[in-house]
């Protein structure tokens, strides 16, 4: 059981500062996601953790010791790559063992071992196949034993489900959690995907442009973003202007009440925001928080009907139930709860 410390962390390329003094503690047992769109960092963050890439500055401290001077294969981290490099000659079992041969196992053992970690990638027996009998979410499976079987501190997988169709994702995402949760592997897996990082990890770094926006648990990102560009990131544009005064928030289209244990704005200019999912259509009268908006489009998905609404100028996405009905161009009551509104910096 490791913890992972990265402190003021920072990686320049040229003029690009791919990290910038990133800070974060990755508890022992965790699975964390680093997540954000292409080029935010994240590859370049977990080659520092490996030590496969050295920062220009900063620390990378595995159980409180530093390891900038340690070399990669000392430190007891291990990488699964997007593209499960199989060595083509050897076999799966001779794949597998390749790391514990590296550290002198004797052969009865390394062979026990690797039937071991095979039975728990769900690939029993598959030892003397070669690497091209197997399909890729096999192969996948054969690169993921071959790093568990050394009994890595710290595993970090690097896209590993990018090239696997949607079925073998969802298949190998349960089992990535399944066995990181009995190993207790301290473990960070590189995803641009919000969905995979929701469903898999215990919190999300979502990085910006090098820099940390947010690390939390995966609900804060819905119900507590940080900025707007947060709240965009996991779908949700829904904002009004307004004015914060202890527990009402002042806007063009009325005074919203909200909870102010829960918000953490402080008065003054602020942005209220709500999810799609959250705003009440056509509340009971009388009922608190409500405002007029006007409706734009209505699509049925199936599961729910999604609403564009003009809401004081802003466009709004609200979710409601599969059979409401509302035509383009009339004006309905919203409720915004209290309870679950949310307030960000106005700018
Ligand atoms: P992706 O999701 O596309 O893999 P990422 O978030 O993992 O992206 P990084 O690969 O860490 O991003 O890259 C961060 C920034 O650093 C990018 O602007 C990238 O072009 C730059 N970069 C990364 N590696 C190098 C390198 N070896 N030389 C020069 N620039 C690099």
């Amino acid at each position: 059981m490791t913890t992972v410390v990265l402190r003021d962390l920072t990686r320049r390329f040229g003029n690009v500062t791919a990290v910038d003094r990133l800070n974060l503690e990755i508890a022992s047992g965790e699975l964390v996601a680093f997540l954000g769109p292409s080029g935010c960092g994240k590859t370049t963050t977990l080659r520092m953790i490996t030590g496969l890439l050295l920062p220009i500055s900063g620390d990378v401290l595995f159980d409180g010791k530093s390891m900038i001077t340690v070399p990669t294969e000392k430190r007891g981290a291990v990488m699964v790559f997007q593209k499960h490099l199989l060595f083509p000659t050897m076999n799966v079992g001779q794949n597998v063992g390749f790391g514990l041969r590296m550290q002198g196992v004797e052969k009865k053992e390394m062979n026990r071992r690797v039937s071991e970690i095979l039975e728990l990638v769900k690939l029993p027996g598959f030892e003397n196949r070669r690497a091209h009998e197997l399909s890729g979410g096999q192969q996948q499976r054969v690169a993921l034993a071959r790093a568990l079987v050394v009994r890595p501190k710290v595993l970090l997988l690097d896209e590993p489900l990018a090239n696997l169709d949607a079925n073998l994702r969802l298949e190998m995402r349960e089992l990535i959690r399944s066995i990181q949760r009995e190993m207790g592997i301290s473990s960070v897996f590189v995803t641009h995907d919000q969905e995979e990082a929701v469903m898999l990890a215990d919190r999300i770094a979502l990085m910006f442009d090098g820099v940390l926006q947010q690390y939390d648990v995966p609900q804060a990102f819905y119900q507590k973003p940080l900025s707007t560009r947060v709240a965009h990131f996991f779908r949700n544009d829904n904002a009004l202007a307004g004015t914060r005064r202890g527990d009402v928030v002042e806007t063009a289209l009325g005074t919203l009440r909200v909870d102010a244990a829960r918000v953490q704005q402080p008065d003054g200019q602020v942005l209220v925001t709500v999810r799609p999912e959250d705003v009440r259509l056509n509340p009971e009268a009388g009922s608190p928080n409500c405002i007029q908006a006007k409706v734009l489009l209505v699509v049925y998905m199936g599961t729910h009907t999604q609403l564009q609404l003009d809401v004081g100028g802003h466009t709004w996405l609200v979710h409601s139930d599969a059979d409401f009905q509302a035509r383009v161009g009339e004006t309905i009551p919203i409720e915004l709860p209290a309870s679950r509104l949310w307030l960000l910096p106005a700018n």
